[in-house]
């Protein structure tokens, strides 16, 4: 057919990411072409597809039917949940730790399960603040909990190399849903048991 519109078909193994990063080594300058630098456009591929992998993860494929059903209602606490984002408004790294807290209603979520999920929220461009309520929401949605509350501490690299150059800065958020939100007891009862003894 005459008018039959021509499907430009790329083959899926072609990495644009690896060749438009060999262009920006040359527009910084650089010469791709040399040792240390030919294989460097792949290798960042390779890590900037790791580090933005939780876009293709779901909540669903994580929990995976690890609820488990309890009279128990005291406050669940995991403290100290590493983990590494990247800023989406510089490309760079933020990192540090998250602590996460509900109140069960009558369904815990295996413990295994929580820094899995804050993986898979870090793992994509993020803003501090959204990665926080994200990982909350998230809880709230799967376990129904009276109450949830998630605290973030991080450092950017953003600040910490450029601009401002505050080395030692950290950032806190936090997000508190339900019960953390109305009563103050719960709430500092969750701050005291993430403070740091001085
Ligand atoms: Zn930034």
């Amino acid at each position: 057919m005459k008018n039959k519109a021509v499907v430009k078909v790329m083959p899926p193994q072609q990495s644009t990411i690896a060749a438009r990063t060999r262009e920006i080594l040359e527009i910084l300058g650089e010469d791709p072409t040399r040792e240390g630098l030919v294989k460097t456009p792949e290798r960042y591929e390779k890590a900037l597809r790791y580090i933005t992998s939780g876009y293709h993860t779901n909540l669903e494929e994580i929990v995976n039917g690890a609820l488990f059903h309890v009279k128990c209602d005291e406050m669940v606490v995991i403290k100290d949940i590493e983990f590494f984002s990247t800023c989406e408004h510089h490309l760079l790294p933020f990192f540090g730790k998250m602590h996460v807290a509900y109140l069960p209603k009558d369904k815990v979520l295996g413990l295994s399960k929580i820094p899995r999920i804050v993986d898979m929220f870090a793992r994509r461009l993020q803003l501090q603040e959204r990665l926080t309520q994200q990982v909350s929401e998230a809880i709230e949605e799967v376990i129904s909990p009276r109450g949830v509350g998630v605290l973030c501490e991080a450092q950017h690299f953003c600040m910490m190399m450029r601009g401002v150059e505050k080395q030692h800065s950290g950032t806190v958020t936090s997000t508190m849903l339900g019960s953390f939100r109305t009563h103050k007891a719960t709430r500092d009862e969750f701050l005291s048991l993430t403070r740091r003894p001085a």
